[in-house]
């Protein structure tokens, strides 16, 4: 890869770089993301862990009930990061990227829980929940 991707928080406090391609970018429609983030649906890039850098302090980490770390900026509440714990990947949120046209996102996940209003015609598959081992609803 020739240009590292870059990003960070609102504020700024909060910077970081990405040392490899994204395993794969998904939308992500599941009621955690939504609450999390504040918005309709969620865009994750999914990186080996060791790849993403920290430049300045790393996110506050928020721990949910089903022991995943999700991590935001305390000065202005941007969501950064997602990493289920004993998991060996973290997902970073394409909105916080310098340059999200960098990268394509391949699949939405948890459909189920899409909210009715939202239509997108990108021709990606969908999939009720985790694509893992599932096939696409359409
Ligand atoms: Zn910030
Ligand atoms: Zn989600």
């Amino acid at each position: 890869m020739t240009n590292k991707l870059t990003g960070g928080c609102y504020c700024g406090k909060i910077r970081y770089e990405i040392s490899s391609e994204p395993n794969v970018v998904v939308h992500c429609h599941c009621n955690n993301c939504k609450r999390s983030v504040g918005a309709p649906f969620v865009t994750w890039a999914v990186l080996p862990e060791t790849d993403v850098k920290y430049l300045n302090i790393e996110p506050t980490i928020y721990l949910t009930d089903n022991n995943v770390e999700r991590g935001f900026c305390n000065q202005c509440g941007s969501s950064i990061s997602y990493h289920k714990i004993g998991g060996d990947s973290i997902d970073i949120t394409v909105g916080t990227f310098d340059d999200p046209n960098s990268v394509k996102p391949e699949k939405h996940i948890w459909d189920k829980r899409r909210i009715h209003w939202i239509h997108l015609d990108d021709g990606l598959p969908h999939f009720s929940e985790w694509s893992a081992g599932n096939n696409p609803i359409e």
